[in-house]
């Protein structure tokens, strides 16, 4: 089996433009590319996870989002970064369209989107992690049994507490967050 590095999308992967499906509008995080490429390279499978409510709210459909991970693969593609999955939940309990107004167990905090990424590609969830700029990420990532960073760069600003909701190291950038996974040893 192997391990995975589960990425949040906007806020921590890329910069965040509220419910923004434009291609055009998805830039890459500054100080991320080395450290998706190391982890890359060392065997981590990397596994956006995003929670996409605005497909339950009525800004976009789940095939605008098809387009997204396009857009996210091109731009990490000549790096010689792959992306071995991308996830998302379209649900919203107080969404408008019905199907997706739902509580459902992918939306981060819960872990379903890692649960079930990690079934398709036989992942070892003990030895993976999950990165996110804010506490639901981090919930969701310690739910499933990973090991968690929070990139700590000003997106979280509730800092609800609760016992999955500490992360195992605090980072300021992915590439500083790689860096810790590969090169220091977390027991
Ligand atoms: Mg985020
Ligand atoms: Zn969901």
């Amino acid at each position: 089996m192997k391990a995975a590095v589960f990425i949040d999308k906007d806020g921590t992967l890329i910069y965040d433009v509220p419910y923004n499906v434009d291609p055009d509008l998805i830039v890459l995080q500054d100080n991320c590319i080395e450290g998706l490429k190391m982890l890359c390279d060392s065997g981590y499978k990397l596994i956006v996870v995003s929670n996409q409510s605005g497909v339950a709210c009525g800004y976009f459909s789940e095939e605008d989002l098809f387009a997204v991970e396009e857009k996210l693969r091109s731009l990490l593609k000549p790096f010689g970064i792959d992306l071995a999955g991308f996830y998302f939940c379209p649900h919203y309990a107080r969404g408008i369209i019905h199907e997706y107004a739902v509580d459902c167990y992918c939306r981060k905090p819960m872990p379903g989107m890692l649960l079930h990424a990690a079934e398709v590609h036989h992942i070892d969830l003990a030895n993976s992690w999950m990165i996110g700029d804010i506490l639901n990420d981090v919930e969701a990532g310690n739910r499933a049994g990973c090991k968690t960073i929070l990139i700590d760069n000003g997106n979280e600003t509730e800092r609800l507490p609760g016992k999955f909701r500490v992360p195992s190291m605090t980072c300021h950038t992915i590439n500083e967050a790689a860096d810790c996974i590969l090169n220091h040893q977390y027991a």
